[in-house]
């Protein structure tokens, strides 16, 4: 099967799980997760609209971005995102979904302070409770999101969560309503630069759960563009880089 032939699959999947959920299609984007993908081959799963691409690793991103520019793409940041990196991912990033940590949300908040400008951001939030995943617990997400709201410079547009990789649905599925628990509770709290919009859930092999729990996005790599060489867990630890 070609990119293109997959990415109709995929969006035809996102709309019966729309469906079946009663939302409308329209309200879930597909984000494409690109790590280790090339841009002649990202370019192949670009729509006519605006395109989505999610990066991993500041320097992969720092590769890729001017090579995709042209294509009218917003670039967001889900990988570990490492304090001393916030320069070059406030350059070449649209939006941070790995936002987990207040040091590391202060980090951003004085560079953006000396630049002048806001980043959105998503909180990462570890739902699965394994200790492989980052992202904050969901007992202190309130807190953080309190800290994160007061900074100034990161408008929080919502929340990530990677979902438990298990082949019992139920499970996987219990990660994505905790975090439209958590999203439900934090809205009410009504913070500034906060708004509680998105529900960034749902990968390969579980974005269908994840939109009838809510999702917003999906961010879809695998399914996509084939397997991948190196393991996630690769890409999802602080002491590796490309
Ligand atoms: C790789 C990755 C994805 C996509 O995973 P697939 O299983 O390949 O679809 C989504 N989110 C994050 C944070 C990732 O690192």
């Amino acid at each position: 099967m070609t990119i293109n032939e997959r990415l109709q699959h995929i969006r035809s999947a996102i709309d019966t799980a729309c469906r079946a959920n009663g939302r409308q299609p329209d309200e879930v984007r597909l984000l494409l997760a690109t790590k280790t993908v090339e841009p002649e081959q990202i370019r192949q799963a670009f729509g006519k609209g605006m395109n989505y691409v999610g990066e991993n690793k500041v320097q992969e991103l720092k590769r890729k971005q001017p090579l995709l520019q042209a294509d009218n793409v917003t670039f967001h940041f889900i990988g570990h995102l490492q304090t001393n990196k916030v320069k070059d991912v406030l350059r070449y990033a649209h939006c941070i979904q790995s936002v987990d940590r207040l040091p590391l949300a202060e980090a951003l908040d004085r560079e953006l302070q000396k630049q002048g400008r806001s980043m959105p951001v998503l909180l990462q939030v570890n739902t699965s409770y394994e200790e492989s995943k980052f992202g904050i617990s969901p007992e202190q997400a309130a807190l953080l999101a309190r800290q994160v709201s007061a900074l100034g410079t990161l408008q929080v547009q919502g929340l990530m969560t990677i979902g438990l990789f298990s082949a019992e649905e139920a499970r996987v599925r219990q990660c994505f309503r905790r975090l439209a628990a958590i999203r439900a509770q934090l809205s009410e709290l009504d913070l500034p630069n906060t708004r509680m919009d998105e529900l960034s859930m749902g990968m390969s092999g579980d974005y269908e759960a994840a939109i009838a729990e809510g999702a917003t996005m999906v961010r879809i790599g695998t399914a996509l563009f084939g397997e991948r060489v190196y393991p996630d867990t690769y890409y999802w630890n602080e002491n590796t880089s490309l």
